[in-house]
């Protein structure tokens, strides 16, 4: 058999250019994403007011992105309300606040940021019988709660559905992702 050359090629036979990259997440995990909200994730506050606890998102954050798949920046976290007082019976009782700034990066499979997200998150302790207690949880919550509303843009897996006032926390909502739907296992979602 002829010893084939580039200098023999035809320009149609020419080796084809490298694809140009394009960072994009595994099937596997446009699959997670999508899945809707499992209802036993789904916490109820004392006003009623559904939520997925900080930890939860942690775990699929990790589940979906893996450990050094996504990273989270505190941006700002401000001690707005710091007050003493004292109560009827003469203890300390404090009021505290803070107000938390973050940004949650994830990566696709590449090792490439695909998407970020800012937001905040404000958390008040009042009447709090102790001062490092007050600032330690008023600012983990606030720390919390700006991951949590960075993470919702991620969609269904990550809260999305608790946003909606009429739709149970595990309907789906986001449903299908465009730009993915060449994949088979989503093509046959978006038939249905
Ligand atoms: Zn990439």
């Amino acid at each position: 058999m002829e010893r084939t050359t580039l200098h023999h090629l035809k320009r149609s036979e020419a080796p084809a250019e490298p694809a140009q990259h394009v960072c994009q997440l595994s099937p596997r995990q446009v699959e997670y994403l999508l899945k809707p909200l499992d209802f036993r994730r789904v916490q109820v506050d004392p006003n009623g007011f559904k939520y997925v606890k900080a930890f939860d998102i942690r775990v699929w954050l990790n589940r979906v992105f893996a450990v050094g798949g996504w990273d989270v920046e505190t941006l700002e976290l401000s001690n707005t309300l710091d007050v003493t007082y004292k109560n009827s019976d003469g203890a300390a009782r404090f009021n505290v606040a803070y107000r938390a700034q973050a940004r949650l990066s994830v990566k696709a499979p590449c090792g490439h940021v695909i998407a970020r997200f800012d937001d905040a998150a404000f958390d008040a302790k009042t009447n709090q019988g102790n001062y490092g207690d007050a600032h330690d949880n008023a600012m983990k919550s606030a720390l919390s709660g700006a991951l949590k509303r960075c993470a919702v843009n991620l969609g269904d897996a990550f809260g999305l559905s608790l946003y909606y006032k009429d739709i149970h926390a595990d309907q789906q909502i986001v449903q299908r992702m465009i730009p993915y739907v060449g994949d088979p296992r989503v093509q046959q979602d978006e038939a249905a």
